[in-house]
């Protein structure tokens, strides 16, 4: 069995990226992803264990100290981190597994597993980023330019990446991630076996 791959997601405030995903895992229920254990307070209509997993500043310390995280990073004060375990086991059984991180996230995951695949969710214009940032019309004008700020500042990053999909139309954004995966799972490395295995019987 051919063990599964690792996809790195990543994707600035305003791409659209959090409904993207959504969209993939209806389409690729077989897709494993990344449940993130992070510190700070749940939101309104988060649920526990669904993308994230609220822990205590104490328990993610004690995380850190044993090793159990393949990366972390303080954002705003709180820390966010992607457990080692899951990762591992998903891959190990053969499961293509997502892990929706930022672009520090991503950059240290590079670090640890340089075979990830990692993919940029990219707004289609800066004309397109600003109206989906500013068209809740619930943020004041400081917390839109802080917004518009990091995303500008993830851009920049997005040459790090193995993949930019731009997210226009939604439909056709999953559809370019799921052939990023697609393709992935037929490269050489992935294909060996069934190689050496009509090789032999010849
Ligand atoms: P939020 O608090 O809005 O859910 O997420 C804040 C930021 O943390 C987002 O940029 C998100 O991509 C990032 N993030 C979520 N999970 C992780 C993680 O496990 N590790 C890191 N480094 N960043 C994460």
């Amino acid at each position: 069995m051919n063990k599964g791959s690792v996809f790195i997601i990543s994707g600035p405030s305003g791409s659209g990226k959090d409904t993207l995903l959504v969209r993939l895992f209806e389409k690729c229920p077989e897709l494993k992803f990344s449940i993130s254990s992070i510190t700070r307070d749940m939101r309104v209509g988060e649920v526990e264990g669904e993308k994230y997993n609220f822990i205590s500043r104490e328990k993610f310390e004690k995380m850190i100290e044993e090793d159990m995280l393949l990366e972390y990073n303080c954002y705003v004060g709180n820390y966010y981190g992607t457990p080692k375990e899951p990762v591992i086991r998903a891959t190990e059984e053969g499961f293509d597994i997502v892990i929706e991180v930022d672009v520090n996230g991503a950059a240290n995951i590079r670090k640890k597993l340089p075979e990830a695949i990692s993919i940029f969710i990219m707004p289609p214009s800066f004309e397109e980023l600003e109206r989906r940032l500013t068209g809740r019309g619930t943020d004041s004008k400081e917390v839109i330019a802080k917004r518009m700020e990091s995303s500008l500042g993830e851009i920049k990053r997005a040459a790090e990446y193995d993949y930019i999909v731009v997210n226009d139309d939604i439909s056709t954004a999953v559809d370019d991630i799921i052939s990023i995966i697609n393709a992935s799972g037929l490269t050489l490395k992935k294909q060996s076996q069934i190689l050496k295995e009509v090789l032999e019987k010849c």
